[in-house]
């Protein structure tokens, strides 16, 4: 039978073979004549979960809330996949969902906040503990300085406009209704959140 959208590997040529050789390696070649990698991959894929453990999540990309598996051995995360089981995405996971598992591993993943200070013509690498404390003194200083109790004529305010909320991406659901909660309690309005799909 000729796989979907390839061809009969008695149709490739010696030519093609080589050809098909050459530019992608032996996993190239077998996908460049038509044969399945999937039944190999979900192989690698169940030796790789075999003695884990599964934790049900929620993909942290989008407000859709898709119900993902987190394979973890020794605390280490392993794989993670889409939950059948999840009535919203019934174990379906869009490229981005899917590609959450290089979200929680990953070796280029910054780890430290670029920090320029002020005047300075270069970045510098900033612990996270030291710019979130950097952030928190700057916050209250704000809003400490343009809090505003009242309009001129007396009617109750009790916000600033000088401090402004971006959510990233990788906020959910969840943290952004605390998040919301947390920024509305200090009087900040202007709250926004990336992620629109
Ligand atoms: S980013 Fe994709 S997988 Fe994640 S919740 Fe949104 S639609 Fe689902």
């Amino acid at each position: 039978m000729t796989p979907r959208g390839g061809r009969a590997a008695s149709a490739v040529s010696r030519r093609d073979f080589i050809k098909l050789s050459g530019v992608g390696g032996a996993l190239g070649t077998l996908a460049g004549l038509g044969a399945s990698l999937a039944p190999a991959v979900a192989h690698a894929t169940t030796l790789r979960i075999q003695s884990a453990s599964a934790v049900p999540t929620v993909c942290p990309y989008c407000a859709v809330g898709c119900g993902m598996i987190a394979h973890a051995v020794n605390g280490q995360i392993v794989n993670i996949e889409g939950n059948p089981d999840s009535p919203v995405n019934e174990g379906n996971l869009c490229p981005k969902g899917a590609a959450s598992y290089q979200l929680a591993v990953n070796e280029r993943r910054w780890t430290t906040v670029k920090h320029r200070a002020p005047g300075a013509d270069h970045w510098e690498d900033m612990p996270l503990d030291q710019a979130m404390d950097r952030i928190a003194e700057l916050f209250k200083q704000t809003r400490d300085a343009t809090f505003q109790e009242r309009t001129p004529d007396g009617k109750t305010l009790m916000n600033t406009t000088a401090i402004f909320s971006l959510g990233g991406a990788t906020i959910d659901n969840e943290w952004n209704y605390a998040h919301s909660k947390l920024m509305r309690g200090l009087g900040v309005v202007a709250v926004e959140n990336q992620a629109r799909i």
